[in-house]
């Protein structure tokens, strides 16, 4: 842990091991630490990492015969070959 920064005075912080917290020679406070907004921004990418699993969808099986079907996007629905049919 090195190179943090007080948010208030942008003053150069000290690790108190004591406290386990950030202290600022400045301000005199404690900082406690924490990628706080890091944790924020991983919640974003985990959001996002969601949508894309969900984008493209799984295998599905058509109910009538069992063949696997073919995603249309275009209709944004499953074709089932064999049947011919839209499920
Ligand atoms: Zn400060
Ligand atoms: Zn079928």
């Amino acid at each position: 842990m090195q190179g943090a920064a007080c948010p208030t005075c942008a003053g150069p912080l000290v690790w108190n091991q004591a406290y386990n917290q950030w202290y600022c020679n400045n301000c005199r406070i404690y900082i406690p630490p924490g990628p706080q907004p890091r944790s924020e921004i991983d919640r974003f990418v985990d959001e996002i990492d969601s949508l894309f699993d969900s984008k493209p969808p799984p295998v599905y099986y058509c109910q009538r015969c069992n063949a696997p079907l073919s995603w249309v996007a275009q209709y944004g629905r499953w074709y089932c070959n064999n049947c011919r049919n839209y499920v």
